[in-house]
């Protein structure tokens, strides 16, 4: 029978890399130096301890802001951390984080594609989970353009930038003249600012998805 503090005691030591990639998410993610502090204060540095409170840290962003940009941030650091880093690294990541926010669809969607990838597949965005743009072949509407009363949804596109209800009734686009404007203008994301474009977003198959 064994107890697991053997282990722990016997010859457990704290990686370099992961110990210095501990202190660096104060540099991209400043909201973390009070908890980094509490932490060491408590433990000195236990690197997966101290992710544990990261990935609070994360979730509570997450539902505060959606996404800020310390946020993105951190997700960024890690997404490198664990494309240079060693096994250590990449455990903490996996274990201490992943682990933790899998099940978190707001953190799920900054992923990137590394970190989105060691995601279990059951939590990953399925390819299409919403309606279809009738317009530009965007997957994920929240609603069906429009109700079933006739009226539109008053949801902005954010792919091609329609509202359903406003760009059709009031500004009186078809959906035809709005898809010709939109590849006229090169297909673009339209709603960088407040809504990042999926990774490996493809306008031209998205469209292609409208013709089948
Ligand atoms: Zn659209």
């Amino acid at each position: 029978m064994s107890d697991p503090h053997d282990d722990e005691d016997d010859d457990y030591e704290i990686d370099e890399e992961t110990r210095a990639l501990a202190f660096e998410t104060v540099d991209v993610a400043p909201g973390l130096t009070a908890v980094l502090a509490e932490h060491i204060a408590d433990y000195d540095m236990l690197p997966h301890v101290y992710f544990g409170d990261v990935s609070r840290w994360a979730e509570a962003e997450a539902a505060r802001s959606g996404g800020s940009s310390e946020l993105v941030a951190l997700l960024a650091l890690l997404e490198s951390s664990y494309l240079t880093g060693n096994g250590d690294v990449q455990n903490l990541i996996d274990a201490s984080f992943i682990e933790m926010v899998e099940d978190n669809p707001a953190i799920v969607k900054l992923l990137q594609p590394v970190l989105l990838s060691r995601v279990q597949p059951y939590y990953r965005p399925t390819k299409s989970v919403g309606y279809p743009c009738p317009v530009c072949g965007y997957s994920n509407l929240k609603e069906p353009p429009r109700l079933p009363g006739g009226g539109g949804s008053y949801e902005i596109c954010w792919s091609c930038g329609f509202e359903f209800g406003v760009t059709d009734d009031d500004n009186g686009y078809s959906y035809l003249q709005w898809r010709e404007r939109w590849i006229a203008s090169g297909m673009s994301w339209a709603t960088e600012a407040n809504h990042p474009r999926p990774k490996g977003w493809d306008p031209a198959a998205q469209l292609a998805s409208l013709m089948d």
